[in-house]
């Protein structure tokens, strides 16, 4: 079964025979009002609604740990952009990626341990994200974000002023994380790795550039490929600027801080107990 397969979702989301939960990429509150989204995906048919904060903060942990005991040059790699262009043209830096889940991994491997009977579907602003989602055992479905305003138009969902929160799994710190430099700004690396030592590089071309030349100072790249980060990936909406929608995900995480948000609904370390974040990647 494909599981890019926008027909099959929605032909399942409108049967109620399969219950599915909506994992949504953290830049979705630069294209779609929070917490409007989560209404307008319950109405689709999605059972539950959550996005990747929690996975990130668990994946921090990893990164943490691992900055703290290497020596050698680390390369993030929750981008898969970045992590393809390093297979194919800079393979010499392959092993300087970091074997750690990414955010959308470490969630689908939480979901699953939460909602064992729901169908997980990723939603992606960009293709690369989408090959590492069809790639993984933790993600049943992806679609995109123009796919998903396709949907929202067909079935006539508008915003809507409503207090439906996401089911689960807030944490807000890490709603930065579709930012340029947003994972080393949140994995309390302090202590860890000097800030002179972390460089936050967005763009390929930039980071290519690095990598072409790279300073041996940097311990820590911490890199995207598309400006901006994921708020400027292929199927996020052109109508903003990237400073714009960098607001937006900046005044998201601002009101997160105010939200009243219950104990259940939490991304606490408990509810990972026992699941496994690093080891071999989906592009081992
Ligand atoms: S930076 Fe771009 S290519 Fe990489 S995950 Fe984000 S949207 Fe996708």
């Amino acid at each position: 079964m494909k599981k890019n397969n926008l027909p099959e979702i929605e032909r399942d989301l409108k049967s109620k025979n399969v219950k599915f939960l909506a994992m949504v990429a953290p830049s979705f509150v630069a294209e779609f009002n929070y917490p409007s989204i989560v209404y307008r995906l319950k109405e689709l048919g999605f059972d539950k609604a959550t996005e990747l904060t929690f996975g990130a903060k668990m994946i921090n942990r990893d990164y943490h740990r691992k900055l703290k005991n290497s020596k050698k040059l680390v390369i993030a790699s929750p981008c898969p952009g970045i992590v393809m262009t390093i297979k194919n043209k800079y393979p010499k830096y392959f092993k300087n990626l970091i074997r750690t889940d990414s955010p959308v991994v470490a969630t689908g491997k939480i979901c699953r341990k939460h909602y064992p009977q729901h169908k997980l579907v990723f939603i992606s602003p960009c293709d690369f994200k989408k090959i590492e989602a069809e790639n993984s055992e933790y993600i049943d479905y992806v679609i995109d974000y123009k796919q998903l305003r396709k949907l929202f138009r067909k079935y006539n969902v508008k915003p809507k002023k409503c207090e439906i929160l996401f089911d689960k799994f807030y944490n807000d710190y890490t709603k930065i994380y579709p930012l340029s430099g947003g994972l080393g700004k949140t994995a309390h690396l302090k202590g860890v790795v000097k800030e002179e030592e972390i460089l936050g590089i967005d763009g390929i071309r930039k980071v290519m550039k690095f990598l072409d030349n790279p300073d041996p100072k940097i311990k820590f790249l911490d890199v995207l490929y598309c400006v901006g980060g994921c708020i400027g990936g292929q199927h996020t909406s052109k109508k903003l600027t990237v400073a714009q929608k960098r607001k937006k995900v900046l005044d998201y995480l601002n009101f997160s801080k105010s939200e009243d948000i219950p104990e259940d609904r939490k991304g606490l370390i408990k509810k990972a107990e026992g699941i496994k974040f690093s080891g071999k990647c989906w592009f081992d």
